[in-house]
C-alpha cells in the first residue's frame, strides 16, 4: 500500500458504499493509519491508496501515542453545515502544497466504525475541516479543486512539477494506462460495495 500522487485518476473517482466490515477491512484499515502516521498525515481517505471505497481514517492529532482521538468513518455522511471559515490545508497526494480552503465551520457527520457501530458526531474547527476534506477525496474531490482563483495561481509551479513526476512514472511504467486503473477499480468494488 502506498499514497497516490496527485494527478493520479484514483483521486478523482468517487467510492462506493461498503457493504460489510470483515477481517480484510480491518487490516486495510490498519495499513491506512500506519501510512498516515508514517507521512505525518492527520487523515487519508481509501481512494488515496488505490482503493474504491467510502473509507477514511483520522486523527486530528496526527500523534500515533494519542490513539483516543483516532477515527475510522466508514460510509460518511455530512449534514447540518453551518458557518464558514479559511484556513491552511494540505494533503498527502499533494507534497509540499499547501493553500487557503474556505469551507463550512460547523458540521455533523454520520458513519460506522470498524464494529459496525452508527456515529453521529457534531464537529468544529480543525476536526470539522479535516472530516469534509477526507469526504470530499470519497466524492472524487481534491482540495484544489475548492481553491480561490488566486490561490490556484500561487500553486500552479508546484502542480506542474507533479503533473511532470507523474508523466515520467506513466512512461517508465510505474503507473497503469488508464483503463487498466479502471477496471481494477471495478473489480474492488465488486468485491465489497
Ligand atoms: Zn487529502
Amino acid at each position: 500500500m502506498h499514497i497516490l500522487r496527485y494527478p493520479h485518476p484514483t483521486l478523482k473517482h468517487p467510492s462506493k458504499d461498503l457493504k460489510r466490515v470483515d477481517a480484510e477491512l480491518r487490516k486495510i484499515v490498519a495499513e491506512m493509519l500506519d501510512l498516515m502516521y508514517d507521512e505525518r498525515g492527520i487523515g487519508l481517505a481509501a481512494n488515496q491508496v488505490d482503493l474504491p471505497y467510502r473509507l477514511f481514517v483520522l486523527n486530528p492529532t496526527g500523534d500515533p501515542q494519542h490513539k483516543e482521538h483516532e477515527h475510522v468513518f466508514i460510509n460518511p455522511v455530512i449534514s447540518h453545515r453551518r458557518g464558514n471559515a479559511e484556513a491552511e490545508e494540505g494533503c498527502l497526494s499533494f507534497p509540499g502544497i499547501h493553500a487557503p480552503v474556505r469551507r463550512p465551520e460547523k458540521i455533523v457527520v454520520s458513519a460506522y466504525n470498524l464494529r459496525g457501530e452508527e456515529l453521529h458526531l457534531e464537529l468544529d474547527g480543525l476536526f470539522a475541516r479535516a472530516v469534509q476534506h477526507e469526504t470530499d477525496h470519497l466524492d472524487g474531490i481534491r482540495f484544489i479543486d475548492r481553491l480561490s482563483e488566486l490561490a490556484k495561481l500561487a500553486v500552479r509551479d508546484a502542480l506542474d512539477e507533479l503533473e511532470r513526476a507523474f508523466a515520467g512514472e506513466r512512461r517508465r511504467g510505474i503507473v497503469p494506462e488508464e483503463q487498466e486503473i479502471a477496471s481494477r477499480l471495478g473489480e474492488l468494488e465488486s468485491l465489497r460495495t
